[in-house]
C-alpha cells in the first residue's frame, strides 16, 4: 500500500508542477456561451479562399485581445486550433483545473501534453484562449485568504523572515504578497477568449478547429513578405485566407507554435531547414531558439488534517528572486497500476495533498539554436492539430 502511495504522490507531483492545483472531481456547472460567440464559427464552414487586412494565428492568451483590438479599424480573421471553452465545464471552474491539465489524451482536449528534450512533462493550450483556459490564474481581481492553506503559508513565510508583508499586490515586490486570480470569486475562470466580446462584431470572424500548416510567402528580390496562410479544418479540407493589400499576417500561436510554423514556412536557420528539405524562404538563425524552462521544485504532502481546494494566493517573493507558494488539493485515489489483484473501492477514497513550490527565476542555460521544434517527420508532415 504504501508503494502504492509513493507511486500516487509522484503522479500527483509531477501534474502539480505544472501550475496550481484544485480539486479533479469538479462538479461541472451549466455553462452559457457569451453572446460574442455568434462570430466564431467551426472552420469547415468557412470559404475555401478569402480576404481579410489581419489575419492572426492562434486564440490564445496574446491572439484574443490582439483580434478584439485591431477589429475595431480593421477586417480580421483569427485561426484557432482547438475548440471552445465555454461548453467544457471542468475547464471553466477553479474546481476542475486538476482535470482539465490530466484530460490530454484525446485529439481535442484543450490541454496538449508535451515532453522536452529533458524529459520533462508539461502542456500546453489547444482551445480558444489558450494557455489562459488551462493555466493556473494570473492578474485580476484580489482574492481572500481565507483559506486554511494561503493563511498557513502566509504566516508561515513571514515567520521565516520573507518581509515585509506587502497585502494585495500585482507587483513581484520582495516579501510576502497576496496576488490575483483569472478565477473570480465564484470559481469561475476568465481566459483570453472572454476578450472577444470586445470586438467588433461586423469585422470580425473566428475560425475553431482550424490548423495552420504554412505561411505564404512572396519573395520579391530582398523583400519577403506574408501574403497569408494555409490551414486545415477538422474534415481534412485546405482554406487559404490571404490578405489585402497592407494587410499583414500575426502569429500568436504560442512559444513552442509560432517557431514551429516559421519554419515549415521557411523561416529559420538555413542549415537546419535545409536538413529537413524545407525550401528556405529566409535565413533566420535564431528561430526556435533561446527558450528556456521556468523550472519549479515541490513538496507535496498529505497533512494530517481535512485541507480544502486552495490555489495559489499568497506568494513569498525573495531577495535572489524566487517565488514561495502552496496550494492543496482533494485527490480522488485510484491506483495508477491496473491489476486484476486491485479492486476499484465500492466509494472512492480522498486523500489530501498539500504542495509547497518554490519557482526559481530561471536555469541557467537557454536553449541554443540549434534545437528548435521540428522533431520527427511527424511535425514536417504538418502541426500537431
Ligand atoms: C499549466 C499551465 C499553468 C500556467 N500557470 C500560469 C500562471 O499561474 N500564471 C501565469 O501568468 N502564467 C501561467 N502559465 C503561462 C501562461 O499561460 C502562458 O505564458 C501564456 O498563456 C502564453 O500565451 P500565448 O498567447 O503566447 O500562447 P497561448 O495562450 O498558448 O496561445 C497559443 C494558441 O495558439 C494555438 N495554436 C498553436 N499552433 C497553432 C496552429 N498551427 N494553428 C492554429 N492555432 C495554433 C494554440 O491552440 C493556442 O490556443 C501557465 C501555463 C500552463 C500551460
Amino acid at each position: 500500500m504504501s508503494k502504492l502511495m509513493d507511486c500516487y504522490l509522484l503522479y500527483t507531483v509531477l501534474l502539480l508542477l505544472l501550475g496550481s492545483v484544485s480539486l479533479s472531481n469538479a462538479r461541472p456547472r451549466a455553462n452559457r456561451h457569451p453572446n460574442f460567440m455568434r462570430f466564431v464559427t467551426n472552420a469547415t464552414d468557412f470559404a475555401s479562399e478569402d480576404y481579410y487586412d489581419y489575419i492572426i494565428v492562434g486564440g490564445g492568451t496574446a491572439g484574443c485581445p490582439l483580434a478584439a483590438t485591431l477589429s475595431q479599424s480593421f477586417r480580421v480573421l483569427l485561426l484557432e486550433r482547438g475548440g471552445v471553452p465555454y461548453t467544457r465545464p471542468n475547464l471553466m471552474t477553479h474546481d476542475g483545473f486538476l482535470t482539465t491539465l490530466t484530460d490530454v489524451g484525446g485529439v481535442d482536449s484543450p490541454a496538449q501534453s508535451f515532453v522536452s528534450e529533458e524529459g520533462v512533462p508539461n502542456a500546453r493550450g489547444r482551445v480558444l484562449g489558450g494557455s489562459s483556459a488551462i493555466n493556473a490564474g494570473s492578474t485580476a481581481e484580489p482574492i481572500n485568504t481565507s483559506s486554511r492553506t494561503q493563511s498557513a503559508i502566509r504566516d508561515a513565510l513571514i515567520e521565516v523572515g520573507v518581509h515585509p508583508f506587502n497585502g494585495f499586490t500585482l507587483e513581484h515586490k520582495v516579501g510576502t504578497k497576496i496576488g490575483g486570480s483569472t478565477f473570480d470569486r465564484s470559481g469561475r475562470r476568465h481566459s483570453s477568449a472572454d476578450l472577444l466580446r470586445f470586438s467588433r462584431n461586423s469585422n470580425i470572424r473566428v475560425a475553431v478547429y482550424a490548423t495552420v500548416e504554412r505561411v505564404l510567402l512572396s519573395d520579391s528580390g530582398s523583400n519577403v513578405s506574408a501574403i497569408g496562410v494555409v490551414y486545415r479544418d477538422q474534415l481534412g479540407r485546405y482554406h487559404h485566407a490571404m490578405i489585402r493589400d497592407r494587410g499583414e499576417v500575426i502569429l500568436s500561436a504560442g512559444s513552442l507554435g509560432t517557431p514551429q510554423l516559421m519554419l515549415l514556412s521557411g523561416i529559420g536557420p538555413r542549415s537546419y531547414l535545409s536538413t529537413w528539405g524545407i525550401p528556405v524562404a529566409l535565413d533566420q538563425p535564431h528561430v526556435g531558439g533561446f527558450v528556456y524552462d521556468n523550472p519549479r521544485n515541490g513538496i507535496s504532502i498529505v497533512p494530517p488534517v481535512p485541507m480544502e481546494n486552495s490555489l495559489i494566493q499568497v506568494v513569498g517573493v525573495t531577495e535572489e528572486g524566487a517565488f514561495l507558494e502552496a496550494a492543496s488539493t482533494v485527490i480522488p485515489f485510484a491506483s495508477p497500476l491496473h491489476s486484476v489483484f486491485i479492486r476499484a473501492p465500492a466509494s472512492p477514497l480522498y486523500v489530501p495533498v498539500t504542495t509547497i513550490m518554490e519557482k526559481i527565476l530561471g536555469p541557467v542555460s537557454v536553449g541554443s539554436g540549434s534545437s528548435p521544434y521540428l522533431e520527427s517527420e511527424k511535425d514536417i508532415a504538418y502541426p500537431t492539430p
